[in-house]
């Protein structure tokens, strides 16, 4: 009897795990995190971690951390270097907010078989630790797989701060690691930070002693010293979701019902949902920071940077009709550990990574794609993620085209019939010029999109009007896309962008459906509207002219040149920019040759 209990158990065990690995890659997410609930005995603890912080910019403060890479026996299966750089720039995105940035002191390999698929079970994580664990940095073990005592996959899992030097510690499964901001990674350092789940107590039952009570303030909330013990985030049980919108239902002791937004980085909600972190979060991470650099088990700040030559001939491109932005540089080191990639987006004032802005060593390129707006300035530079954190490449601008791209939005499904799912475009002119009758717009479409799917029309901010259609077959899983062209007239656009954004909608058949499991869709559009004053046009009148033997260059640009040599007729002439008359060029008697100059399509 005992064998058979045995092998079914083992039976079981198997078939969950091929479950599991069949869906991980889209499905393993920061639900899957390990670190235990948080519970203060001493409320005088919780004062002193929630106290007003003034650490909040002031200043950088660079931390060292320690990668420690396990690969399997023979070296394979190790998270290589471009995913750690990716996954260090999201963190130093997410914690930008509070000053705080991470570089890379040395990367360890580990080669073992044993380690790679870890379990947390007996003494492995102790024996891991004592065999490579370095107190003068955070110490993040990156394995294969990561599953917890009780048999549960991970996606990772850290310490709150206390002073001692198990709380150096963070494990993380290579598969969660470099995601998105909104990931496993940044919720983990969350931890390390002393942050709690959203959801601490609170999704024990509402009767639980720790649960936290729906309203923000007045006789019935505890927000303050309960749950996650911040009144900015909601009171969280976590649950079910639909487009990001909680859907698990449920009320407090008070019968209020709970109300929880899905985009905190500290949620079990979807990783593709946001990536937020409330001041009161970003005040309590600040209070850790001081927390642990007081702690005498360890010396965060001590380990070193290596020196690094910076890289140098940083060129950057906004190329015309895409939503991205080229870079390329100069490698002049060969001990780089990878580069980061440092955006601004107010002139060159306050830079940070973005979104998985990291690369591995010895590449020279990177395409940043991250939330970038039209007709704006956005400046770069570039630095090894190993070498003294303030020491950059040269630092270069440019200013984008009035292409845009909506935010992921999850794709609407529903059991037949059009699905609309709306998508904005913001940041974009509340008005056209005068001179302007038509706005020309692209809409490429990037969906979850089964092959099922048979085409997608692109509806106005009435919902209504038909606009364009992007075809049949409209590519799967968020990768090529499928375009639209269509012009919008004056008056749509004026009426529609009036407050700064357009919301389109796309319009699928109820053939799409939730087939690569991340189920969202963007939308991004390329608006050509005039700009600098574009009504402005300067105007050269020729009456009866022979110019012959002159070459006449009106406008500083000069890269139109008439086709017409001899004007027979009264005719008006709109170049791009300006127009060069070529030797030999006649304008007949009693006729006027005008040209108007300016930036209108
Ligand atoms: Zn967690």
């Amino acid at each position: 009897m005992k064998t058979i209990l045995i092998f079914v158990g083992l039976l079981y065990a198997t078939f969950s795990l091929s479950q599991e690995e069949e869906n991980y890659f889209n499905r393993l997410t920061k639900a899957n995190c390990g670190t235990a609930e948080h519970v203060y005995k001493d409320l005088k603890d919780l004062e002193y971690d929630n106290r007003p912080s003034n650490r909040k910019n002031a200043g950088f403060t660079q931390w060292p951390l320690r990668a420690h890479i396990v690969t399997r026996n023979d070296g394979t299966g190790g998270l290589t270097l471009d995913e750690l750089n990716a996954a260090l720039a999201n963190l130093n995105y997410v914690y930008s907010d509070i000053s705080l940035e991470w570089y890379l002191a040395d990367v360890n390999y580990i080669a073992s078989d044993t380690w790679y698929d870890f379990v947390d079970t007996g003494t492995n994580e102790q024996d891991i630790w004592d065999a490579h664990g370095v107190d003068d940095a955070v110490n993040v073990f990156f394995v294969g797989t990561l599953t917890s005592s009780g048999g549960g996959s991970l996606c990772g899992f850290a310490y709150y701060p206390c002073n001692n030097d198990i709380c150096l510690r963070i494990f993380m499964r290579n598969s969660c690691t470099a995601t998105v901001a909104n990931g496993t990674f940044a919720h983990e350092f969350g931890h390390h930070l002393n942050l709690p789940h959203t959801h601490n107590g609170t999704s024990n039952g509402n009767t639980h002693a720790n649960a936290e009570h729906v309203p923000r303030s007045g006789a019935q909330s505890n927000c303050s010293t309960k749950g996650d013990y911040q009144c900015d985030t909601e009171a969280d049980p976590t649950g079910a979701t639909a487009n990001c919108n909680y859907t698990g239902g449920g009320s407090d002791v008070h019968g209020n019902p709970y109300v929880p937004t899905t985009d905190n980085i500290m949620s079990y909600y979807p990783d593709g949902c946001g990536g937020l972190l409330s001041a009161g979060q970003y005040n309590r991470c600040s209070n850790a920071v001081t927390t642990r650099l007081n702690h005498t088990a360890y010396d965060i700040d001590g380990a070193p940077f290596d020196a690094v030559y910076d890289p140098s001939g940083l060129t950057i491109t906004a190329t015309d009709g895409t939503n991205s932005i080229d870079l390329i540089w100069t490698d002049n080191a060969s001990n780089e550990d990878g580069y980061l990639i440092e955006r601004s987006d107010d002139g060159g004032t306050t830079f940070s990574t973005v979104e998985l802005s990291g690369v591995g060593p010895n590449t020279t390129t990177f395409t940043d794609t991250y939330e970038l707006q039209g007709n704006t300035t956005y400046c770069y530079r570039v630095k090894a993620s190993n070498d003294n954190p303030n020491h950059y490449s040269n630092q270069t601008c440019v200013t984008t085209d009035n292409i845009i791209c909506g935010a992921d939005t999850d794709l609407l499904f529903s059991g037949g019939g059009l699905i609309q799912t709306p998508f904005d475009i913001v940041g974009i002119p509340t008005s056209i010029p005068s001179c302007q009758t038509d706005v020309p717009v692209t809409v490429t479409a990037y969906g979850d999109f089964g092959s099922g799917f048979e085409s997608t029309d692109i509806l106005g901010e009435d919902g209504t009007t038909v606009l364009g259609s992007t075809g049949t077959s409209a590519s799967d899983c968020h990768s090529a896309g499928a375009q639209a062209t269509f012009n919008l007239t004056a008056a749509q656009y004026n009426a529609w962008a009036s407050n700064g954004t357009i919301t389109f909608y796309l319009a699928a058949n109820s053939g799409v459906n939730d087939f690569c499991g991340a189920n969202y869709v963007t939308g991004c559009c390329e608006i050509e509207i005039c700009t600098s004053n574009p009504c402005d046009f300067a105007t050269v009148n020729i009456t009866n002219a022979d110019l012959t033997g002159d070459n006449m260059l009106f406008d500083d640009i000069e890269d139109i040149t008439t086709s017409a040599q001899i004007i027979y007729d009264n005719i008006i002439f709109r170049p791009a920019n300006s127009i060069t008359l070529n030797n030999g060029f006649e304008v007949a008697a009693g006729k006027q040759f005008t040209s108007e100059i300016g930036p209108c399509p």
